[in-house]
């Protein structure tokens, strides 16, 4: 069975990329020994690429990395690639989004649009493949639920009256950026000979 590596320390992501790719490749695992790459890119392909290619030439195996966060169009696209310290180097979750909602008060519905984007590195030797994923929706006026992760409370996708973080992680998953990135890369992968 072909071996990929699973270029994220995150247990949650290593689920759902493993339960969208099926039984047809052994997904391994980053070792815990592995180095911290430093996801200093200016884009989201920037970071998934840095991390794909550093820890292929690590495992020496095929590998899958990505890269996501949320895009707000009010906001010129921020946080984008800084999603994750938005509020600072060293702020959490509650920070963060408290900084997003600051920064779109007074903001009216029609203009709270965003998404969330997702892009996916697949290198396999000299090749490298890049998937993009997105989910479009607008950001709430308050936090609401206790679901998922980061920005999950703020975050109500189109088609829908209730944020990610009040959603079962089921239907997120099936709805959400990393899933759409995940379906290409499936698709990309199932064309390949002797994938089993
Ligand atoms: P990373 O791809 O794990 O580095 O995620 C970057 C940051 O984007 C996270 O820390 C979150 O702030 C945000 N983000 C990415 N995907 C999601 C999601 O599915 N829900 C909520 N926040 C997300």
């Amino acid at each position: 069975m072909k071996k990929i590596l699973v270029a994220t320390r995150n247990e949650n992501k290593v689920r759902e990329i493993r339960a969208i790719l099926g039984d047809g490749f052994e997904l391994v695992p980053l070792p815990p020994e592995a180095p911290d790459v430093v996801e200093d890119g200016a884009t989201f392909l920037d970071n998934a690429l840095k991390k794909a290619r550093e820890y292929s030439r690590y495992s020496h195996l095929p590998a899958i990395a990505e890269d996501s966060g949320l895009e707000v169009e009010a906001l010129g696209g921020a946080p984008g690639v800084y999603s994750a310290r938005y509020a600072g180097e060293n702020a959490g979750t509650a920070e963060n989004n408290r900084l997003l909602l600051d920064r779109l008060s007074g903001v009216p519905a029609e203009r709270r649009g965003a998404r969330f984007v997702c892009t996916l590195v697949y290198i396999n030797g000299g090749e490298e493949h890049v998937f993009e994923g997105e989910v479009k929706g607008h950001i709430a006026n308050a936090g609401a639920g206790r679901t998922g992760f980061g920005y999950d409370p703020l975050f109500i996708p189109d088609g829908y009256d209730k944020p990610f973080a009040e959603m079962t992680i089921e239907v997120k998953n099936s709805i959400s950026h990393r899933y759409n990135a995940l379906k290409k890369l499936a698709a990309y992968l199932a064309t390949l000979p002797g994938r089993a």
